[in-house]
């Protein structure tokens, strides 16, 4: 089960965009998805300063790419 029938937004406002799962609002994956991520890239997406939009658009950018979250790379 994908989820990917479900209608957008249905249940949560903002699930996982990898996976779909529901995750915390103010998260930006579900936590597997989370833990999939390499450390430096956790700690790089943590950081709240001018530079995390462009971080959260890398990140969406490769979800919508379908690579794995395990390769994952973001310039801090
Ligand atoms: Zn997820």
């Amino acid at each position: 089960m994908t989820g990917r029938s479900r209608p957008r937004g249905a249940y949560t406002a903002s699930p996982c965009p990898a996976c779909r799962a529901p995750k915390r609002s103010r998260w930006y994956l579900c936590g597997h998805c989370w833990n999939a991520l390499p450390e430096p890239v956790r700690t790089a997406l943590n950081l709240h300063d001018d530079q995390a939009h462009r971080r959260l658009r890398e990140l969406h950018a490769h979800i919508a790419a379908g690579l794995p979250l395990g390769q994952l790379e973001i310039n801090p």
